[in-house]
């Protein structure tokens, strides 16, 4: 895998088969109006083939069956060592097929096949193996009540869980979902995005060759705003996560509340801080600067499109930061050298754009990049882009533009940096570099962020908690703490005569 050519994989690309239809109680089905919609390659607008486009129909047979199933308690009532036996399999069978899905992965997606190959498969086995082999260690509770009595606190399963995910990560914010909601005993219907929905589909068909129940997980491409707000505001679905932007995590909310306040965990958007002092180790932190904020084209929730740099070494580190970003123009996907890809489509494209005509009529300064590259393709490659002379209070330092583009931004004081950081409605991820302890410790837990860096961006592996403070969410995906999302607290009070 390692020595692959971008002819290689062009040659496996045209091997690969692609399963477009819905899954539904362990069967690859069409929708039941037998509509589809073309899913494309984002690297050259070419149809990679046609996915069944599933309605209300759909849905409501999807949930009647993964009621049925969760109610009969095949899943939701085996030992959980037996459920953690079919998702360590499942992981294997992911990792046997690495390849084939991390190709499917960048054919969808527009991820290069470097990251997909090294992040995103392996991120979702790891995922899955950990959440599965976690779950026959955890341990409910008896607490501490009075003589001749005992109480038993239990986590139980919500039921039928709704999944619903962007195409940013598809594959490894699936697994975010699947692993945990699985793991511990519920029904999980999902709806991934209607630009990604190959890598899901997938996987789905391994899960029930590793042995997960028919009706346990059901996956349903479809539009969000007919589909997905179905099974949001569906009276038979217990729990619903999700993974998207602010403005639909709001509605999510609401449907909520207008249905039968179903449990409701959103992962939503950023606007993350990346704040520099002139004592670190600024040739790692420049390099990492641009990682933050191009990497997978920006097109990530957690992207360090803020950097609040320390004035004294502001004009420097500028320059610094615009040397590495002449190594992240945008590519061929298939090519194992490139490290950013195309904007997922021309939509996503036309907002980067209209943003860096926002940058120059608030007055920032482009450094660097703004224009679209490698036309010819049909892809929308965008180059990476740098703002400097951003003040916080424009608009390009405080809307999710969710792309390559950079806004530097000045400080003098650690107090100025902390205020600026947190001058955002969203508090999702950050980073501080300062060799001096104290520094890098106080800003660090003065950022209301719910991951922060210290000397370093993008840290954490599947044993910690991720998730937003703010208007970036209230859920938290990966670890123990996943569970909880996934669960209900019941007490059970016995008084002994
Ligand atoms: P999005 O537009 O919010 O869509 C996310 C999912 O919601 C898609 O499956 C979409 O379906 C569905 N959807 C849209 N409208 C809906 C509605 N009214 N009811 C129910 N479902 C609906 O987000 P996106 O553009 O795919 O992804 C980018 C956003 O995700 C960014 O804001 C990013 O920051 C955020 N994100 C957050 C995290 C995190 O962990 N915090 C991680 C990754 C991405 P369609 O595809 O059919 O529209």
């Amino acid at each position: 895998m390692l020595d692959r050519t971008v002819t290689d994989w062009q040659a496996l690309a045209g091997e690969l088969q692609f399963e477009g239809r819905a899954f539904i109680n362990g069967r690859y089905v069409d929708a039941l109006s037998g509509q589809t919609r073309a899913t494309v390659n984002p690297a050259n607008g070419a149809e990679l083939t046609e996915v069944a486009l599933c309605g209300t129909e759909d849905a409501d047979l999807a949930v009647k069956d993964a009621r049925a199933v969760f109610e009969k308690g095949t899943w939701s009532r085996m030992a959980p060592m037996d459920r953690k036996m079919v998702l360590v399999r499942w992981a294997e069978l992911i990792e046997k097929h690495a390849d084939e899905i991390a190709l499917l992965e960048t054919l969808d997606v527009g991820k290069p096949i470097s990251d997909t190959t090294h992040v995103d498969v392996p991120a979702t086995v790891r995922t899955i193996r950990w959440s599965g082999e976690a779950i026959d260690k955890v341990y409910d509770e008896i607490p501490p009540t009075p003589a001749d009595t005992l109480a038993l606190v239990q986590r139980l399963p919500l039921g039928v869980v709704t999944a619903i995910v962007p195409w940013n990560f598809p594959l490894s914010t699936t697994a975010w979902k699947l692993a945990p909601s699985l793991a511990t005993g519920n029904s999980v219907v999902l709806k991934p995005a209607s630009n990604t929905p190959l890598s899901a589909l997938y996987i789905a068909g391994l899960a029930s060759e590793a042995g997960l129940p028919d009706g346990v997980l059901q996956v349903l491409p479809g539009p969000g705003g007919s589909l997905g707000r179905h099974l949001a505001m569906h009276m038979d679905i217990d729990g619903l996560t999700f993974t998207g932007s602010t403005p639909v995590g709001k509605q999510l909310m609401e449907y909520s509340g207008q249905s039968n306040l179903k449990r409701t965990f959103l992962e939503l958007g950023g606007k993350s801080p990346n704040i520099v002092f002139a004592d670190s180790n600024l040739e790692k932190a420049a390099a990492m600067a641009a990682v933050a904020v191009f990497y997978n084209g920006g097109q990530t929730c957690t992207a360090g499109t803020r950097l609040i740099v320390e004035e004294k070494i502001h004009d420097r580190f500028l320059e610094m930061v615009t040397g590495n970003a002449r190594n992240w123009m945008p590519g061929n996907p298939l090519d194992p050298a490139t490290a950013m890809g195309p904007m997922i489509d021309a939509g996503q494209f036309n907002t980067v754009s209209e943003y860096v005509g926002i940058g120059q009529g608030e007055g920032a300064d482009l450094v660097f990049g703004g224009k679209r590259m490698l036309e010819e393709t049909g892809g929308y490659y965008h180059q990476p882009s740098i703002f400097g002379g951003v003040h916080n209070a424009m608009r390009i330092a405080q809307e999710e533009i969710f792309g390559p583009v950079l806004s530097v931004i000045p400080f003098k004081t650690a107090e100025e940096a902390v205020a600026i950081a947190n001058d955002s409605i969203f508090g999702l991820a950050g980073a501080v570099w300062s060799n001096n302890i104290n520094t890098a410790h106080k800003v660090a837990e003065a950022v209301r962020v719910g991951t922060m860096g210290i000397n370093n961006y993008f840290g954490g592996d599947i044993t910690v908690p991720f998730g937003g403070f703010k208007q970036s969410g209230n859920g938290r995906d990966k670890s123990i703490h996943a569970f909880h999302d996934y669960t209900e607290l019941k007490t059970t009070w016995i008084e002994f005569e």
